[in-house]
C-alpha cells in the first residue's frame, strides 16, 4: 500500500488494467471505494467542481508516446466526504514502456492548497490563484477547440509614490477606485482579478490586439480625470502589458512572465500605455535588465563611461550666453552611447541616481568653478531627480561640495522635472527653501508637460520656470494663436511673481524672435544656439570664439 508521509494524497494507476492504488488518507477523505479499485475517473470526475471539470479532463489526456508527454499539473476544486469543495493541486507523471513507447503507469500527488481566500480582501476581486486557474481554463479551451486569446495585466503608474506621499490606507483607497474603474469598462463576461501589489489582470479568450486596445482605451478614459479621495485630488494613470496565447506562450507561467515583462516595458516607455508582448519587445526588456548591470559596473568603476555635456542658455536681452545646462551622457562598457531617456529612468528606478547624482553635482561644480575664471557670473543648471530630493544626505553634500570648490551658490540652478512629483508639496518646498536660503536657485523643468502645471506653479517655490519644447514646436505656425498666447500668458504670470522664464527647444531664428519679442522670455535654450557639447568643445565653440 502507498505509505502516508505527509498531508498530501498519493496515487498510482496501472493504465493497462485501469487499476488505481491511493494513499489511505485519500480513501478516507473522498468518496472513492477504497485504497485499491478500478476506474478512478468514474468516481473522481463526479467529485470535481463542475466549473473545473472540463479543464481537468483536458489536462489529463493520456499521451500516445513519450514524445507527446507533458505530464499533468492542474489546480481544481474537489468535493471531500464532508461535502465541501477544497482546492487541490494535482501533479502526475506517466511512466513509459521502453519497448512499446506506450505509457503504462500514472503516478502522482494531490496537494491540498488549504483554505484559500478566493477573493482579494481589499477590492473584493478574485485573487491571483483564481487568475492562474482562469488562464489554465482558457488554455485548455484553446487546446480543445483552438480558440486563442489574450491576457492583460494592469499596473498603476507611480503607485509607489502615492503610497509614500500619503499612507497605506490612502493607497488602499486608490486601489479600490482603480478596481472599480477597470471593472466598470470591461466587456460583459470578462472578469477582473487582483494580483499582487498594484496589479490587476483579465483573461480575454477569443480576443486579439484590436480588442485589447479598445479595452485599454476605455480603461484610460476612466482614469483621465482627477479623482478626489478623502478630500485630496489624485491623478493616477494606468499601464498594461498584453500577451497573446498561444502565439507568445502556451503555459501559465510563461504567459504570466511575458505579460509582466510587457507591463514593465509599457512603464519604461513612459507609462499610461499598453504594450503588447513580442519577441522584439522581450529582447528590449532583457536589454534594460542588462543595462542595469552595466550601469552598476560603471558606477563601481569610479563612474567610468559617465560624462557631462553642456548646452548654452542665452539671454534674450543681451544675446549672450549666461549659463549652461549640464546633461548626463553615458557610454556603456561596449562603447555605445546610450540615450539619457533610456538610462536615467533605470538609474532612478534602482536608486543608483543617488550616487550618480552626487557625481553629477560635483563634476558640474568643478566645471562651473573653472569657467568662472573667464566668464564670471555664468550659471550651471543641474538636473535633479525626485529620488535625490528624498535623499536626506543630498543637501549636506551640496553645501559641502560648494565649500570644497569655493563656488558661490548663486552660480548653481537645480532643475526639477514636474512630471515626477505627485503632490507632497510641503516636503519638496521645505527642501527647496533650504536650497534657496543658501543661495541656490530652483528651476521647474518641462513646464506644461505634466499633469497640472498651474497647480505646480502655485504650490512650488521656484525661481525659474522652463517651458517645454512642445509649446515651441508649432509656435510659429500662422494660426497657432493658442500656443503663442499660452506661452505669453505663462511668462507674464511668472514675471508678476518674480519668476524668470527659460524656453527650451528653440531651433529656428523665427521661433527665437517671436519668443523674445512677443512672449518676453528671459532666456532661451535650444539647438539654434547649440547642442549639448563636451566641456572642451563648449569652450572651443563659445569662449574661444567670443575672445577671437
Ligand atoms: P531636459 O532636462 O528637458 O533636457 C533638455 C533635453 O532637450 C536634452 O536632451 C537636450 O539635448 C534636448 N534639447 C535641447 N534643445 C533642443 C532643441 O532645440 N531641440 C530638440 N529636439 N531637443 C533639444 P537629453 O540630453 O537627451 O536629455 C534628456 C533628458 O534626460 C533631460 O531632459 C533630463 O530630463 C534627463 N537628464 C539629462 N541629464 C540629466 C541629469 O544629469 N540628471 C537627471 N536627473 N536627468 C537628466
Ligand atoms: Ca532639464
Ligand atoms: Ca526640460
Amino acid at each position: 500500500m502507498i505509505q502516508r508521509t505527509s498531508d498530501d494524497y498519493f496515487f498510482a494507476t496501472d493504465l493497462q488494467e485501469n487499476l488505481v492504488m491511493v494513499s489511505a488518507n485519500m480513501a478516507n477523505d473522498f468518496a472513492i471505494p477504497g485504497e485499491c479499485f478500478y476506474d478512478m475517473n468514474k468516481y473522481w470526475f463526479k467529485l470535481i467542481h463542475p466549473d473545473d471539470l472540463e479543464g481537468f479532463v483536458e489536462s489529463i489526456q493520456i499521451p500516445e508516446s513519450r514524445k507527446l508527454n507533458m505530464g499533468h499539473d492542474y489546480e481544481y476544486r474537489i468535493k471531500n466526504r464532508k461535502g465541501d469543495y477544497i482546492w487541490v493541486r494535482c501533479r502526475g507523471q506517466f511512466a513509459f514502456d521502453n519497448r512499446t513507447d506506450k505509457p503504462f503507469l500514472f503516478t502522482g500527488t494531490v496537494k491540498k492548497l488549504g483554505q484559500r481566500n478566493h477573493a482579494d480582501e481589499l477590492t473584493g476581486l478574485l485573487n491571483k490563484y483564481q487568475f492562474e486557474h482562469a488562464v489554465k481554463v482558457a488554455l485548455n479551451r484553446y487546446r480543445a477547440d483552438g480558440v486563442g486569446g489574450a491576457l492583460m495585466v494592469f499596473g498603476l503608474d507611480n503607485f509607489k509614490i502615492v503610497n509614500e506621499t500619503y499612507n497605506r490606507h490612502y493607497g488602499d483607497e486608490v486601489l479600490k477606485l482603480a478596481a472599480k474603474h477597470i471593472s466598470d469598462v470591461l466587456p460583459a463576461g470578462l472578469m477582473l482579478y487582483k494580483l499582487d501589489g498594484d496589479e490587476f489582470a483579465v483573461v480575454c479568450p477569443g480576443m486579439d490586439v484590436a480588442d485589447v486596445t479598445t479595452i485599454f482605451e476605455n480603461v484610460q478614459k476612466g482614469f483621465s480625470r482627477p479623482h478626489t479621495i478623502e478630500g485630496k485630488n489624485i491623478f493616477c494613470t494606468v499601464s498594461s502589458g498584453t500577451v497573446l496565447y498561444p502565439q507568445s506562450g502556451k503555459d501559465y507561467l510563461v504567459l504570466h512572465k511575458h505579460a509582466e515583462a510587457a507591463l514593465d516595458l509599457a512603464k519604461k516607455d513612459g507609462k499610461n500605455k499598453n504594450c503588447v508582448f513580442s519577441k522584439e519587445n522581450y529582447n528590449r526588456w532583457k536589454r534594460s535588465l542588462s543595462m542595469r548591470d552595466d550601469l552598476r559596473l560603471s558606477i563601481e568603476q569610479d563612474f567610468e563611461g559617465f560624462s557631462l555635456f553642456f548646452q548654452p542658455q542665452v539671454s534674450t536681452k543681451t544675446n549672450k550666453i549666461v549659463g549652461a545646462e549640464a546633461l548626463l551622457r553615458w557610454r556603456n562598457p561596449r562603447g555605445r552611447m546610450v540615450s539619457p531617456m533610456e538610462f536615467i529612468r533605470i538609474l532612478e528606478e534602482t536608486k543608483m541616481i543617488i550616487p550618480v547624482g552626487h557625481w553629477i553635482f560635483e563634476t558640474a561644480v568643478k566645471q562651473c568653478k573653472k569657467w568662472q575664471e573667464n566668464n564670471p557670473g555664468m550659471t550651471i543648471s543641474i538636473n535633479l531627480s525626485y529620488e535625490q530630493i528624498k535623499d536626506a544626505t543630498f543637501k549636506d553634500f551640496v553645501e559641502d561640495c560648494l565649500k570644497r570648490y569655493d563656488l558661490s551658490p548663486e552660480h548653481i540652478v537645480l532643475e526639477l522635472t514636474e512630471s515626477t512629483i505627485v503632490s507632497d508639496w510641503s516636503n519638496i518646498n521645505q527642501q527647496f527653501d533650504e536650497f534657496r536660503r543658501c543661495g541656490i536657485r530652483i528651476a521647474m523643468d518641462d513646464f506644461g508637460t505634466g499633469y497640472s502645471s498651474l497647480a505646480y506653479l502655485k504650490n512650488l517655490s521656484c525661481d525659474i520656470v522652463k517651458i517645454d519644447r512642445v509649446f515651441v514646436t508649432n509656435i510659429t505656425k500662422k494660426d497657432n494663436h493658442f500656443d503663442r498666447r499660452l506661452v505669453g500668458v505663462t511668462v507674464d504670470l511668472c514675471h508678476s511673481v518674480n519668476i524668470n522664464c527659460c524656453i527650451e527647444g528653440v531651433e529656428t531664428n523665427e521661433e527665437y524672435e517671436l519668443l523674445r519679442d512677443i512672449c518676453h522670455a528671459d532666456t532661451i535654450q535650444g539647438y539654434l544656439f547649440g547642442r549639448p557639447e563636451s566641456p572642451e568643445n563648449f569652450e572651443e565653440k563659445y569662449f574661444k570664439a567670443a575672445q577671437a
